[in-house]
């Protein structure tokens, strides 16, 4: 079985749903950018005052300090047996530098340890479920007040924390993040399968059900 994961797909595909339920599985950590940038944000740190500016408008942070945020993860040792990546990387000049960094650790190989799995949903499910997505700030589940709401409304069920709506999930950010996204992040899709990494998984189902493919393609994998 590959040792590291890929998950690609437009914001709201249902990545970090996925990711969270096979980094448990697998037990290896599940590495999203996103949360790392917003931590840094939350932390007032100076990368953090970067990232801010191009989050707020739905673009990409620059790939230096995206990098330095990944390579300082990776290096970490519950990094050893395998991780999984999510919303990293998001262009293919990306791409090219995590495999500078997967050389430079030596831990894995993108060519030959890597499963890059592509979400694969119609753009116009896309804006409601980002509108719709409520997350807990303390224990990380996530929500969807339609498709999958909490027990109590705006309280999570595993820890009773009011959940929060991420400043960016509104529509008019969403649809610059989605600009963004086919600009710059939908190129992985060829890039990514002209080296032979690259499965698709139909991402327009319930959780419980794309959750079962996904596992059917990664422990049928060789
Ligand atoms: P996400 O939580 O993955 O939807 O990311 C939220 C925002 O963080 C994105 O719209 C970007 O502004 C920024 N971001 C997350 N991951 C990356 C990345 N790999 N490269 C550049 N910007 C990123």
């Amino acid at each position: 079985m590959k040792k590291v994961f890929i998950f690609l797909g437009p914001p709201g595909s249902g990545k970090g749903t996925q990711t969270s339920r096979l980094a448990d599985k697998l037990s290896i950590p599940h590495i999203d950018t996103g949360s790392l940038l917003r931590k840094n944000i939350q932390d007032g740190t100076e990368l953090g005052v970067i990232a801010k500016s191009f989050i707020d408008k739905g673009q990409l942070v620059p790939l230096n300090v995206v990098s330095d945020v990944i390579k300082d993860r990776l290096l970490k040792d519950d990094c050893l047996n395998g991780y999984i990546l999510d919303g990293f990387p998001r262009s293919v000049e990306q791409a090219e530098a995590l495999k500078v960094i997967m050389d430079e650790l030596n831990t894995f190989s993108l060519k030959d340890d890597t499963l890059a799995i592509y979400f694969d949903i119609p753009t116009d499910v896309l804006v409601q479920r980002l509108v719709n997505r409520r997350s807990c700030p303390k224990c990380g589940t996530i929500y969807n007040l339609i498709s999958n709401p909490p027990k109590i409304m705006d309280y999570c069920d595993i820890c009773d924390t009011k959940l929060t709506q991420r400043k960016d999930d509104n529509e008019e950010t969403a649809r610059l993040r989605f600009e963004t996204y086919e600009k710059e992040t939908a190129p992985l899709y060829d890039y990514f399968k002209q080296m032979g990494i690259l499965k698709e998984l139909d991402a327009n189902k319930s959780i419980s059900e794309i959750w079962e493919n996904l596992k059917n393609i990664i422990f049928d994998e060789k």
